[in-house]
């Protein structure tokens, strides 16, 4: 086979060009070179290993650390008609036997291996008689003993560079920070392998942190506004907590399970496997959920508490949106969050080395949150990356947030804690600085007290605000000794003093923020009247799946779903063009899902005859006057005119000259009828007596149905 890289991935993918730097490194590997590929999530990783390994003689030899990520990746791979297999703990000795046949018969293109079975005897024994075209070792960041993936048996695969010193290596990992890098340079013996590192920006995923007030409920408005049906993760710090949520939003009719490290091993594989197999799931999970989760369209990730540092919010926020398609990144965050994660800090085992580093990422987290410029600007610049321009899709970008000198409340604030003697909670200390004349506060003759009453003009919200960024800020510390009392830092005193100035972030409330309504960030446009045909292909396309037992998205995903929603190709030469759609997927799929387009479109295609008439309708013609010049009866161009309608190609106002309590009656009528005569105009004719025709009534009913479709 001498086809060249972008034929293949037209005739086996379906993708007419490449992305990013997948075509050098593709490049790279047919020229017998190693090479060492950085890329964020989703940037299409696998196909720099995949297409050289078709193209060059012998069997791409692919080690994975997880198995449910290789089970994926093989049926994604049979799916298109290249012969893959994979060998892990999961097979039986037949099955082995089986594909080590195949192997020595050259009979395979792939093969995924657990890195553990690559490290026996037998296996390098296997390798070394038959022809290999590249070993791609994904996942790379598990060789360095820094990072929280650390594998120990990544540590063996320097032997393939000794044992097979003309085989090209390609490693790959989607980790980001300098150190794991030099490491995996360095294990792996990759010195002379050029580092193709692509950017880490994720320009479809829409960061947004919303200030915490219910959590819960927030959370349910934005799943129900945005992504009703979608599939999504929401992220808890506590197994309580996770099941909790997942409760509540069953109870709220959203299809939501639990995930966590203390369930059953047995509940929790079904649950990750109802997630990847079904299409609008949401998943509930502490952080153990993820690793090994390449469900594509995933499309929000959602978080309840704060993740621990930027890398992690990074991480999991990275989850959402891998097949490119626009994807919220969503949390809600209040000074509750900052306050348990420092106590978690401040009560873990960790010697003070660790302590201070683990301080210093939360500390970037809580930056990140309190920016009031762009998100993304902010999120790339921690990982060394740039972008120029504010990105246009993060919530600050879409959503100007204002700053204000908080000097003066800033003191006031400060000087209550100090005047109430550093022994107490947020909640007591706004009660004394609005004024409010509790039992407590009367008790401790805080009433009497020169900071009682002088922050009224803020509400509570606001001073919440106010402390929250305080402590963010690290100007106030939290007392975990002592039920969460605020005392004084070091750092406040140049503000106090009055010496320095202090910019706040006006927080934007929940119910003012247009974000919401803007709706700018629904997934997918399969709204309107192309939601039937929308449901149409998924469900098609789920009965695929079932019947094969692997998840849907194997079978097409979502972009290539959503192009045929609206290209709705009508034969297979159209299918063809289609992103996605390559020889194998076309010869297997193309009619069935022909057969549902054509289906929905020989519904709802008007015909030329009616589409004359409503073309005659908007250039201003009156209905008598196209009954005339079309040689028909006035009865069959409100015919006509109602097809239109139904079909929101016209205004009902436009054609009905009727004043609106009229319209409202007749739609009234209409919708009075029992279900099974909704259809029948005759019992409304005379309902009126006759008053309005029989077109009149057919038009205002495709309106009606138009709306409620
Ligand atoms: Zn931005």
């Amino acid at each position: 086979m001498n086809k060249k890289p972008i034929e293949i991935l037209k005739a086996v993918f379906g993708y007419d060009r490449f992305r990013g730097q997948q075509e050098d490194v593709i490049e790279q590997l047919l020229a017998g070179q190693d090479a060492l590929v950085l890329m964020p999530t989703g940037g299409g990783k696998s196909l720099c290993y995949q297409i050289p390994s078709l193209i060059r003689p012998g069997v791409g030899i692919v080690i994975s650390p997880l198995i449910a990520l290789m089970q994926d990746q093989v049926s994604a791979l049979l799916q298109l008609g290249v012969k893959a297999a994979f060998l892990n703990s999961t097979l039986s000795q037949d099955e082995v036997r089986s594909i080590e046949r195949q192997l020595l018969n050259n009979e395979l293109d792939l093969l995924y291996i657990a890195p553990e079975r690559l490290t026996s005897g037998r296996t390098i024994a296997l390798f070394q008689r038959i022809q290999i075209a590249l070993f791609a070792i994904d996942e790379a960041h598990c060789v360095s003993q820094w990072g929280h993936d650390f594998r120990a048996d990544y540590l063996q695969l320097s032997l393939l560079h000794e044992q097979f010193p003309t085989i090209p290596r390609i490693a790959l990992t989607a980790t980001a920070d300098e150190k794991t890098r030099q490491e995996i340079i360095l294990r792996l013996n990759l010195e002379h392998a050029p580092l193709f590192l692509s950017g880490f920006d994720r320009p479809n995923i829409r960061y947004r942190i919303v200030q915490k007030q219910n959590a819960r409920e927030q959370l349910i408005e934005f799943i129900t506004a945005e992504h009703a049906g979608d599939a999504g993760i929401v992220y808890c710090l506590s197994r309580k907590k996770v099941d909790e949520t997942a409760e509540w939003l069953r109870s709220k009719g959203i299809n939501a399970l639990a995930y966590h490290a203390g369930m059953t091993n047995d509940l929790r594989s079904l649950h990750q496997h109802r997630f990847l197999m079904e299409d609008s799931l949401v998943i509930v999970a502490t952080i153990a959920f993820g690793m090994g989760i390449d469900k594509p369209n995933v499309r929000f990730v959602a978080h309840l508490d704060l993740p621990k540092s930027v890398e992690a919010y990074y991480q999991e926020t990275g989850r959402a949106g891998r097949d490119g398609l626009p994807a919220n990144a969503w949390m809600a965050y209040g000074l509750q969050d900052v306050i348990t994660l420092r106590r978690m800090l401040a009560d873990s085992n960790a010697d003070e080395a660790h302590k201070r580093l683990e301080m210093h990422k939360l500390d970037a987290m809580l930056a990140l949150c309190e920016q009031v410029h762009c998100r993304r600007q902010a999120l790339l610049r921690y990982f060394g990356d740039h972008l120029e321009q504010p990105c246009n899709n993060c919530d600050t970008c879409l959503e100007t947030v204002e700053t204000w000198d908080g000097t003066l409340v800033a003191q006031q604030a400060l000087s209550c804690i100090y005047r109430t003697g550093q022994r107490f909670g947020v909640g007591y200390l706004i009660d004394v600085l609005r004024g409010k004349l509790t039992e407590r506060i009367i008790g401790f003759a805080h009433d009497k007290q020169s900071t009682f009453g002088i922050g009224k003009e803020l509400d509570e919200q606001q001073w919440s605000s106010v402390f929250r960024q305080l402590v963010a800020r690290s100007l106030v510390s939290v007392n975990f000794d002592h039920f969460g009392v605020l005392q004084l830092t070091d750092a406040c005193r140049p503000i106090l003093r009055g010496e320095q100035q202090l910019m706040l972030r006006k927080d934007i409330k929940p119910e003012k923020s247009r974000l919401r309504k803007k709706g700018a960030s629904k997934s997918v446009s399969r709204g309107g009247s192309n939601s039937e045909l929308w449901e149409a292909l998924r469900a098609k396309r789920r009965e695929i799946a079932d019947a094969q037992d692997v998840p849907p998205y194997i079978i097409f995903n979502d972009a290539t779903l959503t192009a045929m929603l609206e290209t709705k190709p009508a034969n297979r030469q159209q299918m063809a063009l289609i992103s996605g759609v390559g020889e194998q997927k076309l010869k297997l799929y193309a009619d069935q899902f022909l057969a549902v387009i054509s289906d929905y479109v020989g519904e709802h295609t008007i015909s030329d005859t009616v589409t004359e008439s409503a073309d005659l309708f908007k250039l201003g013609f009156t209905i008598q006057q196209i009954a005339q010049k079309r040689g028909y009866k006035e009865e069959t161009i409100y015919n006509h005119l109602s097809q239109a309608l139904e079909q929101g190609l016209l205004v009902l106002r436009d054609v009905v000259e009727l004043p609106d309590p009229e319209i409202k009656r007749i739609e009234e009528a209409i919708l009075s009828l029992p279900v099974e005569q909704q259809n029948a105009l005759k019992p409304v004719y005379e309902l009126f007596d006759g008053q309005y025709s029989y077109g009149v009534l057919r038009c205002v009913r495709a309106s009606l149905q138009y709306q409620t479709a």
